[in-house]
């Protein structure tokens, strides 16, 4: 293992996903922006996106519409402001994506011209997509135009290990204060640490997917941001709110396949392994119902009846417009001998999208000084208890141009001297098979313990082997040198850890966490947020508070 270096950017962006890219080019044109990326700059959950971005273009659509299926998704614990803001400045921030060269999907005789899709919770056709490749379109759009901007450079194979962080005394004489400057990275190719200083630093690493077993999620998605910025002393929130997509493909060649909403709102039907519809016993909108309770549904229909999955008939979508308007799934489909014209396809739920995060404001910033955050490490109120399906897309483009905005209306400061840490820097990594292991078994209890229902007892469970195995990992941590395999397992352990934190406080179920040992939803006592920092440990906040302004 080399030494570390150092070097200097006015910006510095974790992640190159829609959040991290768009922020990158709203400050480009005023300082020089580093974007480091864990592997190749376009694996990210943006490049899986399918379904698209929900956006108010049609005339029988309001903002007011969009706000309210969000706050109902939300179930009483979104923030109004931040769900506003996202519905008034979306639509401006698709066309500016139009006129970067994104393709969506066109309907020439729609007066807006864009072809727009219906999903579920939605209660009008407003989801701008690119067939079902819309995130692969617009990261290759946005990477394109970030690569040809001078000021940015772009790292691959750079994994962000740790904030660089200056603490004093909290000038209220409460706690501390603190300051970030940057981020210690590792270059997973050349195996070298580097010191990155910067006036401003952005999270934008994405999701947590990894922490569960299954998961539509690609393998970045390991909450390092929200771990970092945990360790860092920002405040985190609403951790137990972890949606998980109904339906990902059941196949043991297609690791993380998913399904797309929209294929439910173009008309596909959920059924049994005997061909028999079961979502209208459980919500009116049967197969439209919004996905957490149709992810419910799946997971107790397949345990009751002891199936290890489901179906989904795309059939009444009809032979011709399945190609056509899913060709992406069709192909994917077809390759593996499974003919979705002919016969339904099996599907199973799979941890999708984590609706807390690391706490912002409405302008991105983090409780820790010149740290931001957006996309989908980022709480910024928007999706409460439960995400409206393609509101992430949307939300990302939005905090991150107000990030972009706060960031630069900020004076630049030069960064203290850090002394650079050893940490990993001269050890030889050797925990190979003790790391493998415990992967797996984190995310497997994550993924039994802590799922889509989840008890008192199963959470106490995982509690108390959640740290047995977070000791363990601390231990390899210190005493070992440093990967990106073990820098991984060490985050999605804390993740965890905090999960678990969040779902044990919440004694009621809401949206996405259901607890059989509180059935009900407690407005009168719960309709607040789990928030957590390090200095300051638990509260629970009133959600009729904002984040800020
Ligand atoms: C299969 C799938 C389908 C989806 N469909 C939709 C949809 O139709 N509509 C919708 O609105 N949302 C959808 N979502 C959710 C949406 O794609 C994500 O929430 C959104 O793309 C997140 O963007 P982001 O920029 O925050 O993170 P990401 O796009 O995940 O980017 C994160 C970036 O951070 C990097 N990174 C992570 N950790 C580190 C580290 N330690 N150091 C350096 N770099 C790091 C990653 O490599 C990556 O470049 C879908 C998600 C999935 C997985």
């Amino acid at each position: 293992m080399m030494g570390t270096t150092t070097r200097r950017s006015d910006f510095l962006v974790l992640g190159s996903g829609i959040a991290g890219l768009t922020f990158a080019l709203k400050v480009a044109d005023k300082g020089t922006v580093t974007i480091v990326t864990k592997k190749e700059n376009y694996e990210s959950n943006t490049n899986y996106a399918q379904g698209g971005m929900a956006c108010v273009l049609s005339d029988d659509d309001s903002f007011d519409l969009h706000v309210k299926d969000t706050l109902r998704c939300g179930v009483g614990l979104s923030k109004r402001e931040a769900v506003e803001l996202l519905a008034r400045e979306g639509p401006r921030l698709v066309r500016e994506l139009l006129d970067l060269g994104v393709k969506f999907s066109r309907d020439e005789g729609a007066p807006c011209g864009l072809a727009l899709g219906m999903e579920g919770g939605h209660s009008r056709r407003r989801i701008v997509h690119s067939n079902d490749l819309t995130g692969r379109e617009i990261e290759k759009v946005l990477l394109a135009a970030a690569l040809r901007h001078p000021a940015i450079t772009l790292i691959e194979h750079c994994i962000g290990v740790e904030l660089t962080i200056e603490e004093s005394h909290a000038s209220n004489g409460n706690g501390k204060a603190r300051v970030c400057w940057g981020a210690r990275v590792l270059n997973t190719q050349t195996r070298r640490f580097t010191s990155i200083a910067a006036n401003h630093t952005l999270l934008a690493t994405g999701g947590c997917g990894k922490v569960y077993l299954y998961t539509s999620n690609p393998d970045i998605a390991t909450g390092d941001g929200l771990a970092m910025a945990y360790r860092a002393g920002a405040a985190v929130a609403n951790l137990e709110f972890v949606q998980f997509h109904p339906t990902c493909l059941f196949h043991p060649e297609a690791k993380s396949f998913l399904i797309s909403e929209a294929v439910r709102g173009e008309g596909a039907v959920v059924t049994t392994n005997d061909g028999k519809p079961f979502l209208e016993k459980y919500h009116q909108l049967g197969s439209l119902a919004p996905r957490d309770i149709v992810a419910r549904a799946i997971d107790g229909e397949m345990k009751l009846r002891g199936d290890q999955h489901v179906l989904l008939d795309m059939r009444p979508i009809g032979k011709e417009r399945i190609p056509e308007r899913f060709p992406h799934i069709y192909a994917k489909l077809i390759s593996l001998g499974l003919d979705p014209a002919t016969e339904p396809i099996p599907v199973v739920p799979a941890a999708h999208y984590m609706c807390g995060g690391v706490v912002t404001d409405l302008f991105g910033r983090t409780t820790v000084g010149r740290l931001y955050a957006c996309g989908e490490v980022a709480c910024t109120g928007v999706h409460g208890a439960n995400r409206l399906a393609s509101n992430s897309l949307p939300e990302a483009l939005v905090f991150a141009e107000r990030a972009a905005q706060s960031a630069l209306s900020r004076s630049s400061a030069i960064p203290p001297e850090v002394p650079p840490s050893d940490a990993g820097v001269t050890k030889k990594f050797s925990e190979i098979v003790a790391v493998k292991h415990d992967w797996q078994a984190l995310r497997k209890l994550m993924w039994d313990y802590v799922g889509i229902v989840r008890s008192d007892e199963r959470l106490h469970v995982a509690s108390r082997r959640v740290a047995v195995m977070r000791e363990t990992i601390e231990d390899y941590y210190t005493k070992t040198g440093l990967n990106a395999d073990l820098i991984e397992l060490r985050n999605i352990g804390l993740v965890a850890e905090l999960i678990v934190s969040c779902a044990m406080t919440r004694k009621e179920s809401r949206g996405l966490h259901y607890n059989l040992d509180h059935p009900r939803r407690n407005d009168g006592e719960w309709k607040k947020d789990t928030v957590m920092s390090r200095d300051e440990g638990f509260s629970c906040v009133p959600s009729y508070v904002s984040w800020g302004s």
